[in-house]
């Protein structure tokens, strides 16, 4: 399909146009129906058009959309104490992307930083994992070493240095008296569906603790039920001092949070940051919707429960083409499988999507499936049935 001559290249020519959506069903123009199992990467959480959300938007559309942080917004409110209530103790702050939310989050790490030195610019490295992504603003950049996401855009934000996910001892030797935070993802997702270990979260948890850093956990894939529970991180027992939201958050529409805990919820006064649209009306109206369906549906049990058969069924496909996949890891709704040769991602979303299928490939030569929360057994068989025959026809 040809790119329109107006938009900029930054994203390859499209296969199809999107134009309507329905649970996890995505129409394209002449009314050919895709299973989504890509959710417009991890974001459609309650499914597309699900009739409460989208009555939801239309009515604070209708009564108001935006009005600005000067102002306060009841809904706004409503949303961080339900994030508060789960997260714990702390504060919330509202924006309106992934990206957005981590920029936040490196600021609050350099504001941490000057509050125990006493000085600015003295202690504000972040130490990040190998193979993360956080995003595309200079902040997200910095902390997201690869070559395909920093060339070209160079020199990037200083005072970033990187760690072996769950090798603790790699950690252990680069959180020094110049580090504010430690920043991960509690799952990879860009990097290609890789979960930080519990033993490995509970180890680092404990290093943060002793030499004064903050441990900031990047939620925005894997947070909102996506991984079978609220957070990723809660089935480890471990407390961040910071979250990272986005993608799932709004069901749909944009919006990004940091959930910051006390004392360090206090480090942003008034001035510090700020926002035109962070948690306007319209935004916060989807998000609220978005939680109440996933509480009156029970979709984190929902993910917690189908994931069990669903893995079963994906791990039979590791076992039936040894030669197209090297094996399954993730969590909940958020799967990735392992392929080989390198480049057979990109072949088998391809070939997933002439059956109607849609994938999302990431780094590691990984296939991802990141279906709607609302997405049933049948669903969720049925990805597998297709896979199967995309694995079967390339064998
Ligand atoms: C997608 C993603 C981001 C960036 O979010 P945007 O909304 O695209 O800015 C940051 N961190 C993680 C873990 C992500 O998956």
């Amino acid at each position: 399909m040809e790119h329109y001559k107006t938009l900029m290249k930054n994203y390859g020519p499209p296969a199809f146009n999107a134009v309507r959506g329905e649970g996890v069903y995505l129409y394209d123009e002449s009314g050919k129906r895709y299973l989504d199992f890509g959710s417009g990467i991890a974001v459609t959480s309650v499914g597309h058009s699900h009739p409460k959300w989208v009555q939801a938007v239309q009515d604070q559309a209708a009564t108001l959309t935006h009005c600005s942080n000067l102002y306060g917004i009841p809904d706004q409110q409503k949303l961080a104490d339900r994030l508060v209530a789960q997260a714990g103790p702390g504060r919330v702050l509202f924006c309106n992307s992934g990206a957005e939310a981590n920029e936040a989050l490196i600021k609050l790490a350099r504001l941490h930083g000057k509050h125990i030195t006493g000085e600015e610019a003295k202690r504000y490295t972040v130490v990040a994992a190998n193979n993360a992504f956080h995003g595309r603003t200079f902040g997200g950049m910095g902390a997201t070493p690869q070559e395909k996401i920093q060339g070209g855009f160079r020199p990037m934000l200083e005072g970033f240095k990187f760690g072996e996910l769950n090798n603790i001892e790699s950690f252990d030797k680069l959180v020094d008296e110049t580090v504010a935070a430690v920043f991960i993802e509690t799952i990879q997702g860009e990097g290609g569906l890789i979960p930080a270990e519990d033993s490995f979260l509970q180890e680092l948890r404990a290093l943060c603790t002793e030499r004064n850093a903050m441990l900031i956990l990047d939620e925005v894939q894997c947070g909102i039920g996506r991984s079978g529970h609220f957070f990723a991180f809660e089935k480890s027992g471990v407390k961040p001092d910071a979250i990272g939201m986005a993608k799932g958050l709004g069901g749909g529409f944009p919006i990004g949070a940091i959930w910051v805990s006390e004392p360090y919820a206090e480090l942003f006064q008034p001035g510090s940051h700020g926002t035109t649209f962070g948690g306007s009306p319209l935004a916060s109206a989807a998000a609220n919707a978005a939680l109440d369906i996933i509480d009156d549906e029970q979709l984190i049990e929902n993910v917690a429960v189908n994931s069990v058969r669903w893995h079963k069924a994906l791990q039979a496909l590791v076992e039936k083409y040894p030669d197209q996949i090297l094996g399954m890891r993730g969590a909940g709704y958020m799967v990735g499988l392992v392929l080989k040769p390198e480049g057979h991602n990109l072949k088998i979303t391809a070939a997933a999507r002439e059956k109607q299928l849609l994938l999302v490939p990431a780094g590691q030569n990984v296939i991802r499936l990141l279906p709607a929360l609302t997405a049933n057994l049948k669903e969720l068989a049925e990805s597998v049935r297709i896979l199967d025959e995309v694995f079967t026809e390339l064998n």
